[in-house]
């Protein structure tokens, strides 16, 4: 298949922002894909060459590097594209230019010459994929004049457009705005499949490339046939939150499960045999952080396969007692990891099940699950089951609660145990509510949110950034939209690294998927998520979070706002939803409502 099809698609769907639009001509771009090459594609599509679960695919070809393949494909100067990317701020923009000036200036016998040479190479999508991940591949001595060989090659042989999102693809700044959801609405519309059908399939299978290659190759009926596999990671259930007892059990009715919501990491623990896989609630294979619980899980599963999920905390190897999220960072950022399992020691609380030897559970109810994992774990000190009360009521709930605060947890993380209690893959609701409390602030909770923007600092600041514009998710519209600018709760440490943490994601504009009213100085893809603290949630003429829900004309944003940390284990997706806010925003309106000597803000 020509490489220029796909290009030529990626244009369009650049253009346009509706999901619709985009599902529809994806799945255009589907129908024409031979089977054999669908899989490239969805990946090309996704900034990918594989899915991250499978290892990070790492181009490392760097900005220089881009510079001189396109300097040597276009035959000028490195100072000359440097020149133009500073005009540009886009190195896909740039080759284009170049490639589009190159075509023009070349007139006669050697456009001629040119045009009948393209034509009879036009560029495919298997070379263009095979070259990317052998780029990928290389390591070690020479790799990186190699790598940019390679690059140059492949540059040199396609057109302007191709070029164009080569590179960007290269930088890892494709920006196509296409989210995983609008590729599942492409692949229904274009194989006749169920939506539910294909998310389900996803949510077991997190691999589209695969799943579009199914669907081509077999037809929908085969999804049906996915289950749970040991080595292929599954996405995880999450909850919903919950500020009030008696609400929350209404939701998940009575009798519930009521467990300590501990302040870890989440492990996804697969066993085959005695290989161990550890995956993270971004589904990144994460086994090599921990080799403590690699040996571990490989003695205590008694099964021969399973998937089995827990929270991996960090503990004082002194007193035992918990240790904040924060501490297991060392363990990513540690070279010598035998140093970091020494220094960070850490203990595993079980609290799910979702296969074992054969048996899918992910479709039964949450008691029997849990009686597969008692069934299955030889429990010790540092892998055993979560703590864990049946709670009857509210005030049960609540003693439960202050109990997990005195043991060092969050809270609680309250379960459904009805007979629709089923591990729902992918999927936040309210059979889990999270009950956790902020003493510090009055929203009762933090939030997490996106950066997508930023704003230069002045005086102590000048030189980093003074604040930093942030959003929530709203997953109905794929979009994100601003809630409030931070400037306060950073250690000056962090401060000062903010340009260089931020430096990867730096656009020339806005990003397409984010809905401001306010001018950034910087904007930034949607990458990296800070867990906020505030003061209260109030409306905002300025901030489009929840635009017009309340009142027309205002948004919803965060008075006082607080960076407390860099949320590592989530994406821009898993940020906190309008939907979200919208709900804490209507608690504390309730709230309000029912203390009439409160001052009543005006609404
Ligand atoms: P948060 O930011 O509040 O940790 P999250 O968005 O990462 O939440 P949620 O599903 O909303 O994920 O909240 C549950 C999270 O709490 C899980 O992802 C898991 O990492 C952690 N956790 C700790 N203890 C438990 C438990 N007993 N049961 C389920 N999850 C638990």
């Amino acid at each position: 298949m020509e490489f220029s099809i796909v290009a030529q698609t990626l244009e369009i769907l650049e253009k346009t922002t509706s999901k619709i639009q985009q599902a529809s001509t994806l799945a255009m771009l589907f129908k024409r894909t031979p089977a054999n090459v669908i899989d490239k594609v969805v990946y090309f599509l996704q900034g990918t060459l594989w899915p991250d679960w499978k290892g990070m695919p790492e181009l490392g070809v760097g900005e220089k590097g881009i510079q001189k393949a396109i300097a040597l494909a276009v035959g000028v100067n490195e100072s000359e594209v440097e020149k133009l990317y500073k005009s540009l701020g886009d190195y896909g923009l740039v080759v284009e230019r170049l490639k589009l000036g190159k075509q023009s200036k070349g007139s006669g016998l050697e456009t001629f010459i040119k045009t009948t040479k393209t034509e009879q190479k036009k560029l495919d999508v298997d070379t263009v994929y095979n070259t990317l991940a052998k780029i990928s591949m290389l390591q070690g001595e020479g790799s990186r004049d190699m790598k940019i060989r390679l690059l140059t090659a492949l540059l040199m042989q396609a057109d302007p457009r191709e070029a164009k999102f080569i590179v960007r693809f290269v930088e890892g700044r494709l920006r196509l705005g296409v989210g995983e959801a609008t590729i599942m609405d492409g692949l229904a519309s274009a194989f006749g499949a169920p939506r539910d059908v294909i998310e389900r399939a996803y949510n077991l299978y997190p691999d589209l490339g695969a799943i579009a290659k199914m669907l081509a190759e077999k037809g929908p009926s085969v999804l049906k046939e996915i289950k749970p596999t040991p080595g292929i990671p599954i996405r995880p259930m999450l909850a919903e939150r919950g500020t009030d007892p008696v609400e929350i059990l209404n939701k998940t009715g009575v009798p519930a499960l009521a467990e300590f919501k501990y302040d870890g990491e989440r492990g996804q623990i697969h066993k085959k045999g005695d290989t161990i896989w550890i995956f993270s609630r971004r589904l990144e294979n994460i086994t090599h952080q921990y080799p403590d619980v690699v040996e571990i899980a490989r003695k205590q599963i008694k099964a021969n396969e399973a998937i089995v999920e827990g929270e991996i905390v960090a503990i004082d190897p002194e007193t035992g007692e918990f240790k904040p999220f924060q501490e297991l960072m060392h363990r990513k950022r540690e070279k010598d990891i035998y140093k970091a399992v020494k220094e960070v020691p850490v203990v595993v609380r079980l609290f799910d099940c979702l296969y074992v030897d054969g048996v899918d559970l992910t479709s039964r109810p949450l008691p029997e699950r849990r009686e597969w994992l008692k069934k299955i774990i030889e429990e010790t000190d540092a892998f055993k089951i979560a703590e864990h009360m049946l709670v009857k009521d509210a005030k049960e709930l609540e003693t439960f609660f202050y109990k997990a605060i005195e043991g060092g947890c969050e809270g609680l993380v309250v379960k459904s145990i009805k007979i629709d209690s089923v591990y729902q893959a992918g999927v936040r609701g309210w059979l889990w509510v999270k009950y956790k409390r902020d003493y510090k602030s009055e929203i009762t909770d933090t939030v997490d949110l996106v950066v997508v923007g930023a704003f230069h600092g002045r005086g102590k600041r000048a030189g980093t950034y003074g604040a930093l514009l942030l959003a929530a998710y709203d997953p109905d519209t794929d979009m994100f939209v601003t809630v409030c600018k931070v400037g306060t709760g950073f250690t000056d440490e962090e401060l000062a690294s903010l340009p260089k943490k931020l430096e990867p994601y730096k656009l020339p504009q806005k990003h397409p998927k984010v809905y401001s009213e306010l001018e950034a100085d910087v904007w930034f893809e949607p990458a990296l998520v800070a867990e906020i603290a505030g003061a209260e949630i109030t409306l905002s003429p300025v901030h489009t979070c929840c635009w017009g829900w309340v009142k027309q004309g205002t948004g919803l944003s965060i008075r006082f706002p607080r960076f407390i940390r860099w949320r590592e284990d989530k994406g821009p997706r898993d940020a906190t939803t309008t939907k979200e806010l919208y709900e804490m925003y209507l608690k504390k309106l309730r709230k309000i409502s029912e203390k009439p000597e409160t001052k009543t803000e005006e609404v």
